[in-house]
């Protein structure tokens, strides 16, 4: 009864997408899952993202790796392996040959099983690549993101597999971005139980004080790829990084303030709930940076 014109979703970004499906590849829109899907009930799926620039794909290797580390600390398989990824990713590179791309990989439990245990489920695996639209450009025009301090406090490492990039830990991270956006705010700053400050709902966060670069520690948060390399690229530069707990309290002793993601690349920050910060030199230099790190690296 059911026809697969009922289960079809909407295209991403009314863009054309070029995706892979446990092993078939397509063009057009992604299509619908049965509503029976162990994942869509329960959460049971990890992910990542990857930006595409000039035609390919940044930190791939980096990335893909990530992804099946997620699954592995979830209890999954991946039934395909990094260098198996790898090559789907370069095809879909290839056969939507475009310049500026988003890529989508998925892993997630199936339908076979429903009911919570996830011993008995079948893995899937998904690639979808579609065109990049720069959402931070305009932010960026007017003059920085301004974000508001979420309400939902981040989990720790005794409650989830924090460092695995899982659906199920996004619930708060989508709360807390949608009540900023209906604030009007651009993002939202998230703390721990003990108001510890962690990072923003899709980037990590650093500041900058004097000449000193500072950043939460990754004991409940991602520790972003994009982070690393913005951590490797201040040094570069000379600064000093430090990794330390930071409270909403310090806000007000901070010169510039940033967050760093794949999506994101490095966005200053103008605002925190009441506080502005009034510099964005060392982020906008670090910007530049980044954006030239990716330029030299595209192929690594
Ligand atoms: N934290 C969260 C919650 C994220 O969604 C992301 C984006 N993947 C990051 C941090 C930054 O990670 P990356 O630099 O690897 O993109």
């Amino acid at each position: 009864m059911t026809t697969n014109a009922a289960l079809k979703i909407a295209p991403l970004y009314n863009d054309q997408s070029y995706y892979w499906v446990d092993g078939c590849y397509g063009v057009g829109e992604a299509t619908g899952l049965p509503i029976l899907t162990h994942a869509l009930h329960y959460g049971f799926a990890v992910f990542e993202g990857i930006r595409g620039y000039n035609g390919r794909s940044f930190a791939l290797k980096d990335h893909l790796n990530r992804l099946i580390l997620s699954a592995a600390r979830l209890g999954l398989s991946s039934p395909y392996s990094v260098s198996e990824l790898m090559t789907v990713v370069e095809k879909l590179e290839e056969a939507s040959q475009l310049d500026q791309f988003y890529v989508r990989p998925l892993i997630w439990t199936g339908g076979k099983a429903m009911g919570i245990s996830a011993r008995k489920s079948d893995v899937h695996v998904a690639m979808v690549l579609w065109n990049w639209q720069d959402h931070f450009a305009d932010i960026q025009k007017r003059g920085g993101l301004r974000m508001m301090i979420s309400p939902h406090v981040r989990m720790s490492h005794q409650m989830a597999p924090v460092q695995a990039k899982s659906s199920f830990l996004y619930g708060p991270n989508v709360m807390s971005k949608t009540a900023a956006e209906k604030a009007g705010f651009d993002d939202a700053l998230t703390l721990d139980h003990r108001g510890r400050i962690m990072e923003g709902t899709g980037a990590n966060i650093f500041f900058v004080k004097d000449d000193s670069l500072l950043t939460p520690v990754p004991d409940y948060f991602l520790n972003g790829i994009t982070r690393q390399r913005i951590m490797m690229l201040a040094r570069k530069r000379g600064l000093q990084v430090y990794e330390q707990d930071l409270f909403v309290k310090d806000l007000c002793q901070m010169d510039e303030a940033f967050l760093t993601g794949t999506a994101y690349e490095v966005s200053p920050i103008q605002q925190i709930g009441d506080v502005r910060f009034k510099k964005q030199t060392i982020a906008n230099q670090l910007r530049d940076d980044y954006l030239s790190h990716v330029e030299e690296k595209a192929d690594e």
